[in-house]
Parts: C-alpha cells; sequence; structure tokens
C-alpha cells in the first residue's frame, strides 16, 4: 500500500464504464505487488471464486487446446465450468479439450501427468484447497515441485493455480514459485470479511490480459468496470485478510483438536502444518452432518434462529448443506460450515472473523451433538 502511494482519493466511486478508476487500477497493482505478480484482475464484477477461475481459464484457453488437471476432479463447481458435467457454454462446449490426472495414494501421480501432457495441453491447472474431497491441500512447496516438473517437460504449458482458501497462509503465494496464473474469490481470505463481492486473477500480463477481455470484451479488456463504492471495503479487507485468515487457521486447529478428542477423523491433524483455512471432520451419519451444520448455524450473528436444510444447489450434482450465518451473502472466510450429503460424510468447517467467534460457533456446534446424544459428554 505505500510503495502504491495509497491515497483518500483511491478511495471514490466510479460508474457506468468505470473508465479512469484510479483506485480500481491502485488495488490492482497493489494484488500485483502482494503475489509479485505482473498484473492483476480484481474486480467487483467478479462475482464468485468460480466465475474468476472461470474468466481466467476460458480467456487463455482457444478452440482444440487442451486442460489438463494434474490433481484429479476439480471443485464441484467447476466442473460444470469444463464441461465434465454437461452444461451451457462450458469450456467443452468450445471445444477445449479436457483431461485429469487422479491422485495415487491421495498424492500427484506424476508419472501420468507426465503421460497426459501433450503438444496441444496449453494449461495445466493445480487446485491447492481440497474442496469437497477427503484429501490434503496442497502446501506452496508442493505446488513448486508440480509447477517445476511441467516446466521441466514443455516451459511455455501455463501453470493456473486455484488458490481459493489458501491466500495468506504461508508467507509465499504459488506465482512466487512459478504459477503463471492465480485466481481466486473475495469472499474468501482476500476479502477480509469486509469485501461484499469479488475475486482476483494475478500473474503474467499476457495472461491477465486475455482474463480481462473475456471479462469485459475483447478490445476493452482492464479498461473499463465502475466500482461503485465499494473500493474502501476491498482495499481495507486486504489489509485485515492475514489477520483474520489466522483467526480462521487458529479457528479449524481448535475444531481439529476438539474433533479428534471425541474420536472422529480429521484432516488436517490438529498439528499439522496446514496449507488452508479448512477443516475437514468425518461424521458418522448424515443426520450428525446437519445437526453440526445447524450448530454453526445457531452459532452465527446473522440468522442464527434459522435452521439449514440440504438443497439442490446451482453448480453442484447432489444436495449440499451450508450454514452460513454471514454478513455477506455465502461468504465462507466467516465461520461457515458445508457438505455434500454423500458418505464419507465429511464435514468442511472454515471461517472466522475473529477466532473468539471461531470457538464460540464450533462449542454451540459441539454442544447440539451432545444434546442429540451423537457425541458423549
Ligand atoms: C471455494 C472454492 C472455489 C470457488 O467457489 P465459489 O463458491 O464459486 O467462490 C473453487 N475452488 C476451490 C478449491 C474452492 O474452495
Amino acid at each position: 500500500m505505500q510503495d502504491n502511494r495509497l491515497s483518500d482519493i483511491h478511495f471514490a466511486a466510479t460508474t457506468g464504464y468505470g473508465y479512469n478508476d484510479l483506485g480500481r487500477d491502485t488495488l490492482e497493482s497493489i494484488y500485483a505487488g502482494v503475489f509479485n505478480a505482473e498484473a492483476a484482475l480484481v474486480r467487483p464484477q467478479i462475482i464468485s471464486g468460480t466465475h474468476a477461475i472461470t474468466v481466467a481459464l476460458s480467456g487463455n484457453l482457444r478452440h482444440g487446446d487442451e486442460l489438463v488437471s494434474a490433481l484429479g476432479a476439480p471443485y464441484d463447481t467447476l466442473r460444470g465450468v469444463i464441461g465434465i458435467r454437461e452444461t451451457r457454454g462450458s469450456l467443452k462446449e468450445q471445444g477445449i479439450i479436457y483431461k485429469q490426472v487422479d491422485l495415487k495414494n491421495g498424492a500427484v501421480d506424476f508419472e501420468a501427468l507426465a503421460a497426459a501432457i501433450t503438444e496441444k495441453t496449453k494449461i495445466v491447472t493445480i487446485q491447492r484447497s481440497k474442496g469437497y474431497e477427503f484429501r490434503h491441500s496442497l502446501r506452496i512447496e508442493e505446488v513448486k515441485e508440480i509447477i517445476e516438473f511441467v516446466k521441466n517437460i514443455r516451459r511455455d504449458i501455463i501453470c493456473f493455480v486455484d488458490n481459493c482458501y489458501c491466500e495468506f497462509i504461508d508467507i509465499k503465494e504459488p506465482t512466487d514459485v512459478g504459477a503463471d496464473i492465480c485466481a481466486g474469490s473475495l469472499i474468501k481470505n482476500l476479502g477480509g470479511g469486509l469485501a461484499p463481492v469479488g475475486g482476483y486473477i494475478v500473474g503474467k500480463n499476457e495472461y491477465i490480459e486475455n482474463a480481462a477481455a473475456r471479462l469485459t470484451a475483447p478490445g476493452l479488456g482492464k479498461e473499463v468496470g465502475p466500482t461503485l463504492g465499494i473500493l474502501p471495503h476491498m482495499i481495507q479487507g486486504l489489509f485485515f485478510a492475514p489477520t483474520v485468515s489466522a483467526s480462521a487457521v487458529k479457528g479449524a486447529i481448535f475444531a481439529s483438536a476438539l474433533f479428534e478428542h471425541f474420536g472422529y477423523e480429521v484432516m488436517p491433524k490438529p498439528d499439522e502444518r496446514r496449507a488452508d483455512i479448512v477443516q475437514a471432520i468425518n461424521m458418522r451419519s448424515p443426520d450428525e452432518l446437519i445437526c453440526f451444520c445447524r450448530g454453526i448455524q445457531k452459532g452465527a450473528p446473522v440468522d442464527s434462529f434459522v435452521a439449514p436444510e440440504p438443497w439442490a444447489m446451482p453448480g453442484y450434482d447432489c444436495p449440499v448443506i451450508m450454514a452460513a450465518g454471514a454478513f455477506v451473502q455465502g461468504a465462507s472466510i466467516e465461520l461457515s460450515a458445508d457438505a455434500p450429503i454423500r458418505p464419507p460424510y465429511t464435514v468442511f468447517l472454515q471461517g472466522g472473523l475473529t477466532w473468539q467467534h471461531a470457538k464460540a460457533g464450533i462449542i454451540i456446534a459441539v454442544n447440539e451433538m451432545v444434546v442429540k446424544g451423537y457425541i458423549d459428554n
């Protein structure tokens, strides 16, 4: 922020086309600095993490190009984006070929990855956080290893990293260890709980320009996009992001220790080094899972009086339950828990704007499970 001479003038709102939005350009320059990247696209017009990833991928892929996933099936909503699940307007529909290298014993299968890469491979995508899988999230040195492996096969393959939930959990970010593009959501770590909407894409200038041409229109790119008065929240949110993410991690460690104590299978374990803010806990039945999520909802500042129900959410192919009594709709940097209702009934807990709230919310959820007789006090 100091390097970019951030000042009062940058908090002003623009409307309409959003030409010459100094604050927006400054925020993007700050993001580029944080990520040690050439350029950034940070916009309220990016609706979510899925949207940011879609813009980054589709902006950089052309008909006939191959996209290779190095970590098995991607996050549920991205399956529709790619066309693994039939959808209108998917990458598959636009002639992009998709290949996926499944994990081997929970780790990257380097041999299969090498075999999957051909002369048509344009992007290798690396998803760090576990999504709705019971697997380890990728630490920064593991990201580095995959990127080096891919670049050794061919230097011009674009290494894309889905960085959702991992920002500021390590000193380094994927762009520090060779990633060409990386993307995520502002209602997760980087918005610090203050950004009311948004997504970011950072990386090499050429790839960011390609993404911008897709987000707005070819020929317009980064030049347009009004910020409508929310820049102060986006900028101050970034200022809070490291502390808020640290609170969320502390809550995750607390939940991990508590549920391990009660005999549940947890990932990661309480003393493990973490790559993201997500805590996975295997519940023993759908009823226990729903009870836990309702408990988290009960401990929320907003909508504490409602009981979440599993529901057919857009982009997911089985019913999903989401507890999120959040100030920003669906913000999972706020204490939240979600799960697809399918075996092994893993619940994914994350967030906590303050450590104190994370702790209180988790205790309230555990108490619900004690009352229902799932946990023996
Ligand atoms: C949250 C998340 C996304 C994007 O989800 P949105 O709800 O669209 O923001 C993508 N990948 C991973 C691994 C995620 O955790």
